[in-house]
């Protein structure tokens, strides 16, 4: 079970882990070069001493000076070109290029040990040890697939006996040459797969914990998301809360009060009009300005009290847009006293059960504000859409926008910033929306300010 599951995983990653390989093959070729560099000064240095005694008559000791030559020339060409990136158009040129180069390194200096080896040793005993040494280093410091050491190390050993072939003339030296460095062979083999094998083992243990987290991340982001959303949904129920506690309050005592005001107020009015007619033209104009403050009282009033949850309500199922036509002319009206311009798009949207009464009520104060929002020239916007869940009004104004403290008590009765406001307007929307199950949200910028009405789509 184990086992399948390796299999799985690793064919999961393979190219993956093949580009890891890739890049931690060719970092350690720019390092061993390095290393082998300072190691062929020693080389040079031993050379020189050996000249200096004159053992550079026998001809293989010049010979392995020249072997010393090549391998510092071609270390420091490794080490220039390993620094200066090799520039390639594409990620898979510079994959291709990295391997090239690495593998090139690597069948360098194991033909140069197999010549030292297998030609010079047979001159100058001790130099096989070079051999072993670079067939281990190999195994050790590169992490090739089993195939290419399989050829690397396969093309060295044909190499070193035919090497041993030409220049080893004792046949009992040569035989034990042959199985030493068949031996050899075979371990460095070994020993590299099995390094190969551990080092993939490895990576994926990585990959696939660096997944679980990577997952697992993921997972909490989502929750975190939620949690936040249904946190803001939740203070903005609270805040819908207070602010229809408070409309409550304030209908309640709306209803109560208005027509116990109203009454006098009327009888009041009533005989001013009598009195009105006695008077010299002079005095009528005082009369008449006491009526007009008593029919705006009364119209506050009005106002006031349809903000009351308990007056009846009239539903039947009818379209928003029909009641914005039927509003239209009015709304046309205003925008022309006012020197202000008017767009309506409205899409089609399903029926509702509404109020038409309130829903125009809604729309008009709503208008109103936008409209004295915005300086001459301005431009209302009244939009109708709808999701699968809601149909919205939107009305957009090109006013100044809504500061933050005046947005938080948008929709308490009598706040006004207004001269000549009730500060009501609002109030009665969203007395008005509370009762058709809809919510009224605000986006505002300093470029404008935008009211939606959203009503739920009964299922
Ligand atoms: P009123 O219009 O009588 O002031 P409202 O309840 O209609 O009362 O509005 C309350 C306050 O909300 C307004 O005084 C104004 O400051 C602010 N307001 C409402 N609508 C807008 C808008 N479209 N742009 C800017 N401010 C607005
Ligand atoms: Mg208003």
């Amino acid at each position: 079970m184990g086992f399948f599951q390796f299999q799985h995983i690793t064919a999961k990653y393979e190219k993956d882990i093949e580009e890891i390989l890739t890049y931690i093959n060719f970092d350690r070729t720019r390092k061993l070069s390095i290393i082998l560099f300072l190691a062929n000064i020693t080389f040079l240095f031993v050379d020189y001493i050996n000249k200096a005694d004159g053992l550079w008559a026998n001809h293989s000791y010049r010979c392995l000076f020249y072997s010393h030559v090549a391998l510092g020339l071609v270390t420091i060409f490794y080490i220039i070109i390993g620094y200066y990136r090799i520039k390639a158009h594409s990620a898979n040129d510079m994959a291709l290029v990295h391997k090239i180069y690495v593998i090139f390194f690597a069948s360098f200096i194991l033909s140069l040990a197999t010549i030292i080896s297998g030609w010079i040793d047979q001159k100058i005993h001790g130099q096989i040890t070079v051999y072993v040494m670079i067939c281990i280093t190999i195994a050790v410091v590169y992490n090739y697939k089993p195939k290419i050491t399989a050829f690397l190390y396969g093309s060295c050993w044909i190499a070193f006996m035919i090497f041993l072939g030409i220049s080893q003339k004792d046949p009992n030296i040569r035989q034990g040459n042959y199985l030493n460095a068949f031996l050899l062979v075979v371990l460095s083999y070994f020993l590299s797969v099995m390094l190969y094998k551990l080092k993939i083992r490895d990576l994926i243990h990585e990959y696939h914990l660096e997944n679980m987290v990577a997952e697992r991340t993921k997972e909490l982001q989502t929750a975190n998301d939620l949690l936040t959303q249904e946190i803001f949904e939740r203070k903005r129920a609270e805040e819908e809360i207070i602010r229809l506690d408070r409309l409550n309050l304030v209908g309640e005592m709306a209803a109560s009060i208005s027509h116990e005001v109203r009454n006098p107020m009327t009888t009041v009015k009533g005989f001013l009009q009598l009195l009105k007619d006695k008077q010299d033209p002079k005095g009528k104009e005082y009369f008449d300005l006491m009526i007009e403050e008593l029919d705006r009282a009364n119209s506050i009033l009005s106002e006031f009290l349809s903000i009351s949850k308990n007056k009846a309500t009239m539903y039947e199922w009818c379209n928003i847009n029909d009641i914005v036509i039927s509003t239209l002319p009015l709304i046309h009206a205003e925008a022309l006293n006012n020197d202000k311009f008017l767009t309506v798009e409205l899409s089609k949207v399903p029926d509702l059960q509404l109020d038409i009464q309130e829903i125009r009520q809604l729309l008009l104060n709503l208008v109103r504000n936008g409209f004295e929002a915005m300086p001459k020239g301005g431009q209302l916007k009244i939009r109708t859409f709808s999701s699968d869940t809601e149909v919205t009004l939107g009305i957009s104004d090109e006013g100044d926008g809504i500061e933050q403290s005046i947005l938080e008590k948008l929709g308490t009765p009598f706040f006004t910033t207004k001269e000549q406001g009730t500060g009501l307007g609002l109030a009665v929307c969203y007395g008005i929306a509370s009762r058709h199950n809809g919510r009224i949200s605000v986006e505002t910028s300093p470029k404008g300010t935008t009211f939606y009405v959203y009503f739920e789509l009964s299922k």
